[in-house]
């Protein structure tokens, strides 16, 4: 069975792995590397991560998941002294631990989708624009240049829904399904710093402002030593101001951060800007996989579930059972 896997994001590449051994797998991934939204960027001597900043495992798949990437020092442990504010307001000060661990990529949120991606076949630098099915019934997929990208029996696309339902046909059982899960954006601000900022803490959640979040990236297990700020927007101000000039963007972001934190940001060193088109998506309440049998495609990611890495691993996981029991019928 050949199987085609739209994407390299965490949920495709734990359906890899839970495939490879029954099936010849083959990834495409649009940008030069794999990851997807547990993103990772080097400027210089800054290193951030710019997608996903840490995550939690609830659930006993997910913790047996990561158990060997902790052994292997792939996932470490981030005990960040973590602030929350009120809009400017300091509200309270705590340091995550052991009880509750917060775990990231080391030394990136890419590293785990790297380490798995080793022994998989991924070919990144390809968009797959369009699939149809050819006279022997079997799916062909096509670059944005309509050059072929081979035959497969199936296609699970894990990009995200809406940009799934413009790759799969519109006769696709679910393709309803992927338009109504609305996917919102978020701005991630890279700051890079000569001199470390004085703060008393390391992630600060914010609420009722226009950003939501700020990390110190160099604070994380076995970063570089150079001092890199990290913010995200609230996913409603980037809804309205992602046609904008990123250099508005920049300096309103940078003003609200500083403004925030009670330091002014402005004079960075190094300033990038990332928008994230569809960056999230709000706790879905209904997470069945889509799985279309008769036509033999499917798809998946975090938006069945919610925006966490650990429900795009759990539809991933979930995906591949159910692919199993196909190839054993
Ligand atoms: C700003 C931000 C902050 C976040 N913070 C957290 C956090 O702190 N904790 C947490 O748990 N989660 C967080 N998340 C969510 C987490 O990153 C995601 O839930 C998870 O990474 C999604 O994985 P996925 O494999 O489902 O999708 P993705 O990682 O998006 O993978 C899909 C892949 O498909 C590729 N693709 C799309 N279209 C095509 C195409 N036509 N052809 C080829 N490839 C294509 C994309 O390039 C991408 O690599 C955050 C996300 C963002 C954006």
């Amino acid at each position: 069975m050949n199987i085609a896997i739209i994407g390299a994001g965490i949920s495709a590449i734990t359906i890899a792995k839970n495939l490879k051994n029954i099936a010849n797998v083959t990834l495409f991934e649009k940008s030069r590397g794999v990851g997807g939204r547990m993103a990772f960027r080097l400027s210089g001597n800054y290193e951030f991560d710019h997608g996903a900043q840490f995550f939690t495992a609830k659930h006993q798949d997910f913790k047996n998941f990561i158990e060997p990437l902790i052994k292997k020092n792939v996932i470490k442990r981030w005990d960040a002294r973590f602030a929350e504010f009120k809009n400017s307001t300091l509200l309270r000060e705590t340091t995550w631990d052991s009880e509750y661990p917060h775990y990231v990529g080391v030394p990136g949120m890419n590293s785990i989708s790297k380490y798995l991606s080793k022994e998989l076949d991924v070919r990144l630098n390809t968009t797959v624009n369009k699939i149809s099915k050819n006279s022997n019934n079997i799916w062909n997929l096509f670059d944005e240049k309509l050059n072929n990208l081979g035959e497969f029996d199936w296609v699970i696309s894990t990009a995200p829904a809406i940009q799934s339902a413009e790759i799969l046909p519109k006769y696709f059982k679910y393709h309803k399904d992927l338009l109504n899960k609305k996917m919102v954006s978020c701005f991630s601000l890279m700051l890079g710093f000569k001199k470390a900022l004085p703060l008393s803490w390391d992630a600060a959640l914010i609420r009722e402002a226009d950003i939501s979040w700020v990390s110190i990236n160099n604070s994380k297990p076995h970063r570089k030593k150079s001092f890199a700020m990290l913010i995200h927007s609230t996913n409603v101000w980037a809804e309205k101001h992602l046609s904008d000039d990123p250099q508005d963007v920049i300096s309103f972001l940078n003003k609200e951060t500083s403004r925030i934190i009670g330091y002014d940001t402005s004079h960075a060193d190094h300033i990038d800007l990332h928008g994230w088109r569809y960056a999230n998506i709000k706790k879905q309440s209904k997470s069945d996989l889509l799985i279309d049998y008769e036509n033999r495609l499917a798809s998946c990611g975090d938006w069945l579930t919610q925006g966490k890495v650990e429900c795009a691993f759990d539809a991933g996981f979930r995906m591949a059972k159910e692919i199993n029991k196909i190839k054993h019928e």
